[in-house]
């Protein structure tokens, strides 16, 4: 049995007519749970209606990416949402939320001081309510540890991580998994496949990221790709195989290693463990 803890299965990528079957094919290879992240205002009741139908679990939040077309009562409404779902045992996070440094117009002063509003924002609306976070992190390490330290959320997952060792110890010491997926399919994802295999155990969930983050087996490289060869897409069908090459790096077998990571997504995602 295995988790995905992060697919975004209601993006444009996928056909909402065929997201039944395709979910059911997953599901016939083993992925018992998905967690369907929200990403913006907008999305919100199309995350949780799509988990429903699926027989899956959802986020709601604003994702740092959609922060510069996001309005100041965009919060309210969020904290209304998780009012009025937190009955909901398929809610089972706030998310995604987080800070990216990486994408240059999110990096000018002001609009990392936007997104840092709207984190430390979300952060205490996870404390009021009593969940977990999903966080975004590139090249944010450090100023997402920094919110954690000042409003700790109570745990949670950092997803698609790719930090240092000293910045995963300091969020597992928050009470949170660390997030690994496609990336570390590619061999030459050295330092990122040696934290993968070093990591204590109890500290690794799985996630596809679906429709981004492809294994090295649908990867397209971007030469082919500007002659028209169109990216893999990747999917909570592909997490099975992506979780064979952990087990292989940790030098576990695959059953033992969908346990342990399932294990750790209901403990780091408690209402998680109320679905299963
Ligand atoms: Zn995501």
């Amino acid at each position: 049995m295995w988790t995905d803890t992060h697919c975004h299965l209601d993006a444009p990528e996928f056909d909402p007519a065929c997201a039944a079957a395709q979910r059911d094919e997953a599901r016939a290879r083993g992925v018992a749970h998905c967690v369907i992240p929200a990403v913006e205002r907008s999305n919100w009741d199309t995350v949780r209606a799509l988990a429903h139908r699926l027989g899956d679990a959802y986020a709601l939040g604003i994702h740092p990416l959609y922060v510069p077309q996001a309005q100041d009562d965009d919060l309210d409404a969020l904290d209304a949402a998780l009012t009025a779902q937190l009955g909901d045992p398929r809610l089972v996070a706030v998310g995604e939320i987080g800070l990216d440094f990486f994408v240059p117009a999110l990096t000018e002063p002001a609009m990392r001081e936007r997104q840092t509003h709207f984190y430390r924002a979300q952060l205490r609306l996870a404390r009021k309510h009593g969940l977990p976070v999903i966080l975004h992190v590139r090249r944010s390490a450090d100023a997402l540890l920094k919110g954690l330290r000042e409003l700790p959320p109570g745990g949670g997952i950092a997803h698609a991580f790719n930090g240092s060792a000293q910045q995963a110890q300091a969020f597992i010491e928050q009470g949170f998994a660390l997030g690994f997926g496609g990336a570390l399919t590619f061999e030459p994802a050295r330092q990122l496949r040696r934290l993968a295999g070093e990591l204590p155990l109890n500290a690794l969930v799985l996630e596809t990221d679906a429709p981004d983050i492809p294994p090295q087996w649908l990867y397209v490289p971007a030469a082919e790709r500007a002659a028209g060869v169109a990216q893999g897409v990747n999917h909570p069908r592909e997490l099975p195989r992506i979780g064979a090459v952990l087990a292989d790096l940790r030098g576990l077998r695959a059953d033992e290693l969908a346990r342990a990571t399932s294990d750790n997504a209901r403990r780091v995602l408690p209402r998680l463990a109320a679905l299963a």
